[in-house]
C-alpha cells in the first residue's frame, strides 16, 4: 500500500515544550555516539551488530552517570535515533564500496545543538493518536489542527522544530490506492533553475510570481543577518525572521509543486523524471543545493501521488548527456557552455531549445526503459513495472554536462 505524509501543526504547552527539546537532545546524543561508535569499531576492525550498537548507546549508556538522562525520554526515540544513524553510516559505507550507485554519499554529519530543525521520530508504539492530538511517551498530549482528516493510523511520526520556532507532527499513513483510469499519455521531464520544469511536450513551467518576490526579501534578509555581530540581539532577531521568510518560501513551493505534480500524474500514465542522486550535478552554491531540495520535494510528490493512483514513475540516470545528444535524430553533438540555451544539430538541422531537447531525451530514455521493463516481467503474470536504477550509458570524460 502506497504511504503518505500528512503533516500538522502542533501547539506543545511550556512543559511538552521542555519535554521535547530534552527528547530532541537525548536522540542528538545517542545518534552522535552511535556514529562515534561505528567509526571506532570500523577503524579497529571490530565488527559490531545493530543490536550490539544499540545495547551499548542505549541500555548500557544510560548505566553511566554521563548518560543516565536518557533514562528521562522515551526508548523509542532512542532506538529511532540509532536506526536513523545506522542507516546514515550504511549509505556512506555503500557508498564508498561502490554497493550505492548515484551521487557520493559522504560521512554521516555530527548533529548539533545549534541545528535549525530538531526531529524526533516515533514508531507505532511511541505515540497515540487521540481527538485533540497526538499522545507521545514521556511528553504528553499535544495538541495539533487537524487540518484535514488522517484517513487511517499512522505507521510512524515525527516531531519537529522548525528553525522558525514553529512545532509539526508529520504523520505516515498507508493508504488504499485510487488508480485512475488509464491514459495514453506520458511525459518526460527536465528541471531546471530559472524555470522549474520544462516538459517533453514543449510546455515551460515558470517559478510563480509570489515565489520569486519572497525570494528576493529572502535573500536580502538573509544579507542583513550576515551584518549582524555574533551573539547580539539583533542577530537573534535577523535570524528568525530568515527563519520565517524560509518558511513562506517553503510553503508556496509546496503548494505549487503539489498542484504540479497532481496535474502531470492526472493526465499521464507514466512520468520520466531524471534521477537527481545520479545527476551529477556539482552542489557548489547554495542557490543550487536549495533548487536541490525543491526538485527532491516535486520529484517525490510525483512518486507519492503516481504511487497511488496507479501510474509509473521511472528515474532515468543522468550518465547520457542529454542536453549534447540530439532528441530527433540521435546524434551526439559535442558539449555546449551552459550559456547556450538554443543550438542547431549539425547532422539533422534540427533547431532546438536545450531544455525541451533534454525532456525529449528523458521521455525517449523513460520509454525505452519501461519497454525493457515490460519485456522482463512478461512472464510474471502483468507483474508491476517498476525499474531499478539504470545502467550508465556511458559518460564522457572531461566534458561538460550542463544544467540543461
Ligand atoms: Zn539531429
Amino acid at each position: 500500500m502506497p504511504a503518505v505524509r500528512y503533516r500538522y501543526r502542533a501547539y506543545p504547552s511550556p512543559g511538552q515544550v521542555r519535554a521535547l527539546a530534552r527528547a530532541f537532545g537525548c536522540a542528538r546524543v545517542v545518534y552522535n555516539d552511535a556514529i562515534r561508535l561505528r567509526d571506532t569499531a570500523y577503524a579497529a576492525g571490530e565488527k559490531l551488530s545493530d543490536t550490539e550498537v544499540q545495547r551499548r548507546v542505549v541500555t548500557l549508556a544510560k548505566q553511566t552517570p554521563e548518560r543516565d538522562w536518557l533514562a528521562e525520554v522515551s526508548s523509542v526515540v532512542l532506538v529511532q535515533a540509532c536506526q536513523d544513524a545506522r542507516r546514515a553510516f550504511r549509505n556512506w559505507f555503500d557508498s564508498l564500496s561502490g554497493k550505492r550507485k548515484g551521487r557520493r554519499v559522504g560521512h554521516p554529519r555530527f548533529r548539533s545543538r545549534k541545528d535549525n530543525r530538531q526531529s524526533v521520530r516515533l514508531t507505532r508504539n511511541g505515540f497515540t493518536v487521540t481527538a485533540r492530538g497526538v499522545r507521545v511517551a514521556k511528553v504528553g498530549d499535544v495538541r495539533l489542527v487537524w487540518s484535514r482528516e488522517l484517513p487511517s493510523i499512522p505507521s510512524s511520526a515525527t516531531v519537529i522544530r522548525e528553525a522558525d520556532g514553529r512545532y509539526y507532527v508529520s504523520f505516515v499513513v498507508d493508504v488504499a490506492g485510487e488508480p485512475y483510469p488509464a491514459v495514453s499519455a506520458d511525459v518526460g521531464i527536465d528541471l531546471g533553475l530559472d524555470r522549474l520544469a520544462t516538459l517533453s511536450t514543449g510546455e515551460i513551467i515558470t517559478n510563480p510570481r509570489p515565489l520569486r518576490s519572497k525570494q528576493r526579501h529572502l535573500s536580502r534578509a538573509q544579507r542583513a543577518l550576515a551584518r549582524k555581530r555574533k551573539g547580539s540581539s539583533n542577530r537573534r532577531k535577523a535570524a528568525r525572521r530568515v527563519a520565517v521568510l524560509h518558511r513562506t518560501v517553503r510553503e508556496t513551493r509546496r503548494d505549487q509543486h503539489h498542484k504540479l505534480a497532481a496535474r502531470l500524474v492526472r493526465d499521464n500514465q507514466a512520468v520520466y523524471v531524471e534521477d537527481l542522486a545520479v545527476s551529477g550535478l556539482a552542489r557548489t552554491t547554495l542557490a543550487r543545493s536549495v533548487h536541490d531540495a525543491g526538485w527532491a520535494m516535486l520529484v517525490g510528490l510525483i512518486e507519492e501521488k503516481a504511487a497511488r493512483r496507479g501510474r509509473t514513475v521511472v528515474r532515468v540516470g543522468r550518465f547520457f548527456p542529454s542536453s549534447q545528444v540530439c532528441s530527433v535524430c540521435g546524434v551526439t553533438d559535442g558539449p555546449k557552455p551552459l550559456p547556450v540555451r538554443v543550438w542547431i544539430c549539425a547532422a539533422c538541422t534540427t533547431t532546438h531549445d536545450r531544455d525541451l531537447n533534454a525532456a525529449r531525451n528523458i521521455l525517449v530514455e523513460g520509454r525505452r526503459i519501461v519497454a525493457a521493463g515490460r519485456a522482463e516481467t512478461e512472464n510474471a503474470c502483468g507483474a508491476d513495472v517498476r525499474p531499478g536504477p539504470v545502467p550508465a550509458v556511458g559518460v564522457e570524460a572531461g566534458t561538460q554536462r550542463g544544467a540543461a
